[in-house]
């Protein structure tokens, strides 16, 4: 029996970032971003199901990293999709623990205690993910502009978000949504109630160059 799988979703070829790779697979203190990740799921727990979802046409130069790098972690490889809902879904086929939780490959700063306590909160309540206070102020756009809104009535939302099998499955069965920006947008859509629990600051996601020197900065001081 298998107790945790997690989808690590690498298959983006975005490359918002300006390099010629995608953010995944940078240089983050001398090794790939996607390595950092994977190594914080095998922190957690040496026995947990790991799915890497990678883009199809990514896969020779990933295995050249990692012959190159000596990576040594065990994980099954899904193919990447045209949405990261279809990444998912491809990952959740090979998924068989009683928990899945989906991890964007880019947060390589997640802390191993919310992990645990997103997988914790999932086991017990069907569906947990992680969120973190807005430090900036914020407005909605409309029609005649903007208008300020409550920031302490919003959260930021992180990775993993974990969840029963069943609930995960079922939920990803339906058909694709522009609505579906994370997993937790396609379990609530299936009528689950999503339980929230404190992330953490550095969990940030890679996405701008700045983010890639800050998470430098970051990783350095762990
Ligand atoms: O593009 P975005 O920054 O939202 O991607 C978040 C995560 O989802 C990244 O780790 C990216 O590789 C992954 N993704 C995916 N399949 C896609 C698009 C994004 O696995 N089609």
């Amino acid at each position: 029996m298998i107790e945790r799988s997690v989808i690590i979703s690498a298959g983006g070829i975005g490359k918002r970032m300006g390099a010629a790779i995608p953010k995944q697979f940078l240089n983050l203190v001398n090794r790939p971003v996607l390595f950092h990740t994977i190594e914080k799921f095998y922190q957690f727990d040496p026995e947990i199901q790991i799915i890497v979802v990678l883009p199809a046409n990514q896969l020779d130069y990933w295995k050249a990293l990692c012959a190159k790098h000596e990576f040594g972690i065990e994980y099954a490889i899904a193919k990447g999709g045209k949405e990261r809902f279809f990444s998912v879904k491809n990952g959740l086929a090979l998924a068989k623990g009683n928990v899945i939780g989906v991890h964007d490959a880019v947060r390589p700063l997640v802390s191993t205690e919310v992990i645990a306590n997103c997988f914790s909160r999932a086991k017990e309540h069907g569906a947990a993910i992680p969120v973190f206070d807005i430090s900036e102020s914020i407005r909605k756009l409309d029609a005649n502009g903007s208008k300020a809104v409550d920031r302490n009535s919003y959260k930021m939302v992180q990775t993993p978000q974990c969840f029963q099998r069943d609930i995960i499955k079922k939920a990803y069965s339906v058909d694709f949504s522009k609505e579906f920006t994370d997993d937790a947008s396609v379990v609530e859509k299936n009528g689950t109630f999503i339980h929230l629990i404190e992330g953490n600051e550095a969990n940030i996601k890679i996405t701008r160059p700045i983010d890639l020197r800050m998470a430098e900065t970051l990783l350095q001081g762990e």
